[in-house]
């Protein structure tokens, strides 16, 4: 069995009423639910501005642990993966995952109970099968000529 060890740099629910841009580094990093949702490559509509998910994700993706595999690096080595702040929230969030908890707290809502910072695991994030582990093809897998073959439907 697991136990929840609270993070002494977190502030007890931050998640909750604190605004994004007073998040401390830790706070804002501890906020990410790991579901590797935002590293799948996705096409946008030209004319609605509508995101479409697929199941192909970032050549950095690593879909046993569901996170980037040079996360320190990785705006070095994928020209188009943002960094997301506080500061460049409101230009992104429109294509981030509806899940995501960076929009959710963004758009003024709560975490779901899913969340690793609520249910004290994030074992959680997998077994509510939000996250994408185990369940993409890697960018050299296909065309990406091809994505618009990968899109998952009914996923926001
Ligand atoms: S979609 Fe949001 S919560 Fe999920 S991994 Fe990406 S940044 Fe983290
Ligand atoms: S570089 Fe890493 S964080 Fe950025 S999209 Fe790719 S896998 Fe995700």
């Amino acid at each position: 069995m697991k136990h929840h060890h609270p993070n002494p740099d977190l502030r007890p629910e931050f998640w909750n009423d604190i605004p994004l841009e007073q998040l401390t580094k830790p706070e804002w990093e501890a906020l990410c639910d790991g579901c590797g949702r935002c590293c799948l490559l996705k096409l946008e509509d030209e004319d609605t501005g509508e995101i479409a998910f697929t199941n192909v994700a970032c050549r950095l993706f690593d879909d046993k642990t569901c996170t980037c595999s040079q996360y320190a690096l990785r705006k070095q080595l994928v020209a188009g993966c943002v960094v997301l702040t506080p500061e460049n929230i409101e230009l992104n969030a429109y294509w981030m995952p509806a899940t995501c908890a960076y929009r959710l707290r963004f758009e003024g809502k709560k975490l779901f109970d899913w969340h690793p910072l609520i249910s004290g695991t994030p074992d959680s994030v997998h077994e509510a099968d939000i996250s994408m582990q185990g369940k993409v093809l890697a960018e050299y897998e296909v065309d990406i000529d091809d994505l618009e073959d990968y899109v998952i439907e009914g996923f926001e």
